[in-house]
């Protein structure tokens, strides 16, 4: 694990002085590498003050326009949510996340995603990720402030870094790196759409195809080798609904 491959993402943050408390969460646990998706409010001297030490960590920030901007090189993404939602996903608590975040190997591109003060992750947001992350609170008020929230994650991944427990990377004996969640949203597209070509998605009743089928391939991550299989079979499949609608009497 390198934590120089760990991203916290903030999604539309609305309060400057959350994206400086978040800072100095990073640099205190020795994380820097900080992305900000359309950013209320920033750069702001709010955000300077609350960072504190951790100005370097604002300096270095990435703004983006788009969450998919932010986490396209990334081959491994964690959501985390306050709470519950409709179709679950594996749902993990910081230690156990951080212990699968180890397994990424030192080249890989690891991202955790963090809400919006007010409504935190978009249902759409969360399905780009292959893991959720819920800190256990209390049942009565489970919404920590941003920068804690970052503060309990980024600890747990110290702790891990220094643990004798730290687990081997997953692709030590793997011959082909894991793809990126860029290519996994050309995948999902393509998928859609041959779905839809051979009738088997009604894009009039979607249902939660999509979202399922997502939630499937997030748990076993592809590889690059296994990503173009599967592309090539999809492919063929439009080849042959095509033909066969040539054939079709009129
Ligand atoms: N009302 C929002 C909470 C937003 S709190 C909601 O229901 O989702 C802002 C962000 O802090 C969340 O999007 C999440 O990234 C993080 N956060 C707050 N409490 C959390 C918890 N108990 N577990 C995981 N993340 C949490």
């Amino acid at each position: 694990m390198n934590l120089n491959n760990i991203r916290i993402v903030l999604v539309n943050t609305s309060h400057p002085g959350n994206i400086g408390g978040v800072a100095r969460a990073m640099k205190n646990m020795g994380l820097s590498r900080l992305y900000l998706v359309e950013p209320r409010q920033f750069p702001d001297e709010q955000a300077d003050w609350r960072a504190a030490s951790a100005a370097d960590v604002l300096d270095t920030a990435v703004v983006t326009e788009s969450l998919e901007e932010a986490i396209a090189d990334c081959q491994f993404v964690v959501g985390t949510s306050a709470r519950g939602r409709r179709i679950s996903w594996p749902l993990l608590d910081p230690r156990q996340c951080a212990e699968r975040m180890a397994l990424a190997s030192n080249d890989e591109q690891v991202a955790v995603l963090f809400g919006r003060e007010d409504r935190g992750l978009t249902n759409d947001e969360l399905k780009l990720c292959n893991l959720h992350l819920n800190i256990p609170t209390s049942e009565d008020y489970s919404s920590l402030n941003l920068a804690m929230a970052v503060q309990v994650v980024c600890y747990e991944l110290r702790m891990l870094l220094n643990s004798p427990l730290l687990p081997k990377t997953e692709d030590e004996e793997w011959d082909t790196p894991f793809t990126t969640g860029e290519n996994m949203e050309r995948f999902y597209s393509h998928l859609e759409e041959t779905l839809t070509d051979i009738e088997f998605l009604d894009p009039a009743a979607p249902r939660q195809l999509m979202v399922r089928l997502r939630r499937l391939y997030s748990r076993v991550r592809l590889d690059e080798m296994e990503l173009n299989i599967l592309r090539g079979i999809l492919t063929e499949t439009q080849k042959w609904v095509s033909k066969s609608k040539k054939k079709l009497p009129k």
